[in-house]
């Protein structure tokens, strides 16, 4: 019977591997159309300057807008993407879009952000990167300093020798790296003093607990003190509450980024917040106090 068992189960296993290539073929042939057809949207996430109270940069988050299933997250298709070939060009258009907002933004406000970008693993190892994003900074004339690249960490530790090639190559071109979700992969700390990077992104999980679990605490300040020592700048994710914020802003995080500020934003709205009387809540944890 046991033989019977396992030809069932083996017969129960292929069917379903089946119908999940299948599926996956699917979604592969959805995402191609919805790059034709333009369906992806990028939206934007205010980054908040902890001193002045003043928006810093903004972060391009994107977005599927499907025609049957409405807005599909980042974390549902860019693996799939990215297992695919898809990623070049769906990261090519994300970089050339987000360009032509901040480029947008040069115009249209006073205190234009800098703006980040999502890179992927395969992204940052791909030829055709450095050439993508010199060419979209010549079209829409960005300037030094004006756009940020975000690389997770495992990405960039992956392959070492590229990574540091691509990186610096980026840096020549004079955009900003992040490295972002810092503190969930695995990092050497000689290989990160060794890529030309600016700024390290403090993973949300750490923030999350802040408060109330003293380890977490613990990582946020040392890994302030680290990037401080290496003479990065450092950015909190997933910022949510004021007791958060406090505990960042005592302890010299540079800027913060989360939904106590704002949530991620179709460019409109987000530009709504970079006019003189947009809506940062103010600083102080008493502030709004009800007449
Ligand atoms: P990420 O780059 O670490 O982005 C931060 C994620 O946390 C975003 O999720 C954002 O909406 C969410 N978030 C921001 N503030 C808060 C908060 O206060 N609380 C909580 N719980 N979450 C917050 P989203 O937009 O779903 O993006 C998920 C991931 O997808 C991103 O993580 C990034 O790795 C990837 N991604 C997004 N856009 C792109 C892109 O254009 N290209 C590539 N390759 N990846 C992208
Ligand atoms: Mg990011
Ligand atoms: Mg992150
Ligand atoms: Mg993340």
């Amino acid at each position: 019977h046991a033989k019977d068992q396992g030809r069932k189960n083996f017969q129960f296993f292929t069917k379903s591997l089946l119908i999940a290539s299948e599926e996956r073929l699917h979604f592969e042939n959805q995402l191609r159309t919805a790059l034709e057809q333009e369906q992806f949207e990028l939206y934007y996430q205010a980054q908040v300057d902890t001193e002045q109270n003043r928006i810093w940069g903004m972060e391009a988050l994107i977005r599927w807008n499907h025609p049957d299933r409405g807005f599909i997250g980042p974390d549902r298709f860019i693996p799939i993407a990215e297992e695919t070939d898809i990623i070049h060009p769906l990261g090519a258009w994300v970089i050339r879009k987000a360009c032509q907002q901040l480029a947008r933004w040069k115009q249209a406000t006073d205190t234009p952000p800098q703006v980040s970008v999502n890179l992927s693993a395969k992204q940052l190892h791909s030829a055709d990167l450095i050439d993508t994003v010199h060419e979209a900074m010549e079209t829409y004339q960005i300037m030094d300093g004006e756009l940020e690249l975000e690389i997770t960490e495992t990405a960039a530790m992956s392959d070492p020798e590229v990574a540091i090639n691509q990186l610096s190559r980026l840096s020549e071109l004079g955009v900003s790296l992040a490295i972002d979700d810092f503190g969930t992969g695995y990092s050497s700390l000689a290989y990160l003093k060794k890529l030309p990077i600016n700024t390290l992104k403090l993973d949300r999980t750490f923030v999350r607990d802040i408060e109330n679990d003293r380890n977490d605490a613990e990582i946020c300040m040392a890994t302030i003190a680290l990037a401080h020592n290496l003479g990065l700048k450092v950015i909190a994710e997933g910022v949510e509450t004021q007791l958060q914020r406090d505990f960042l802003a005592e302890h010299s995080c540079d800027y913060l980024q989360g939904y106590l500020f704002s949530r991620p934003l179709p460019p409109n709205e987000a530009e709504l917040l970079l006019s003189p009387d947009g809506v940062i809540p103010a600083r102080e944890s008493h502030a709004d106090t009800p007449a």
